[in-house]
């Protein structure tokens, strides 16, 4: 590291703390008869001090979340530049408006959730030649302050962006109720994605991630987990 690089403590804190998920997710996917590196340990960024990231990114970890257009775009263009094969995941709510920037930053984009954003982004993948992988998100709890498609509209929605709207849509997404088992929004979205032949499941965080690569996730998103508390936003 130079001197430029993330001081020594935060340096061997991120390691700890990238080596202890990765093994907790190890454990659980062995446990569940699952290969470990079938699972993909998405860091989410959102509201960390650069330094964590750049401790992160020094250590060889490369796959990572953020959940603001705005935010993303503040950080990662200069990160991409100084570190090779950067695999970055759009995992929070997306305004028709910011889509366009989001396109031309993220390789993952696992927040489609509504017919006007679905046409618009494929709309945006023609028009720029860009081809993130794109999931949709499912609000499992049907709970009416989060988004996601709603359970029951999941089947005609997956349809629609499949056919009508031209969106190829490589997996599912949720992130379940605080205080409610996770296991059972985990299972859920788990036979939606199997019912439509879906390969890519996102779903986990701190709190919950060994539950869901029991359940099958190919990606866990983890934030406090990997870089500690984040500041407010
Ligand atoms: C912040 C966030 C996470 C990470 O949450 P932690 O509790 O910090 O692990 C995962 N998924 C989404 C959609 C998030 O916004």
């Amino acid at each position: 590291m130079g001197a430029s690089g993330p001081p020594r403590p935060l340096y061997s804190e991120i390691k700890t703390n990238l080596a202890a998920v990765k093994a907790r997710i190890a454990a659980a996917a062995v446990a569940a008869d699952r290969q470990p590196e079938s699972v993909t340990l998405v860091a989410v960024t959102k509201l960390q001090p650069l330094e964590r990231v750049e401790a992160a990114l020094a250590l060889g970890h490369r796959a990572f979340g953020e959940n603001r257009v705005q935010e993303a775009k503040a950080k990662w263009p200069e990160l991409r530049a100084r570190f090779e094969g950067v695999e970055l995941h759009m995992v929070g709510h997306l305004q028709t408006n910011k889509l366009r920037d989001a396109v031309a930053l993220f390789d993952v984009i696992e927040s489609v959730d509504r017919p006007k954003l679905a046409r618009s982004l494929a709309a945006e993948l023609d028009r720029s030649g860009a081809r993130p992988k794109c999931y949709v998100q499912i609000n499992t709890g049907s709970e009416p302050q989060k988004s996601g498609v709603l359970p029951g509209e999941a089947d005609a929605f997956i349809q629609a962006c499949r056919g009508e709207f031209g969106l190829p849509v490589a997996g599912l997404m949720c992130m379940p109720p605080i205080g409610e088992e996770a296991s059972l929004h985990f299972a859920l979205l788990a036979k939606i994605a199997a019912h439509h032949g879906l390969g890519e499941l996102s779903m986990g965080t701190s709190a919950d991630f060994e539950v869901a690569v029991t359940f099958g996730a190919r990606s866990v998103r983890v934030g406090t987990a990997v870089f500690g508390s984040r500041s407010a936003p």
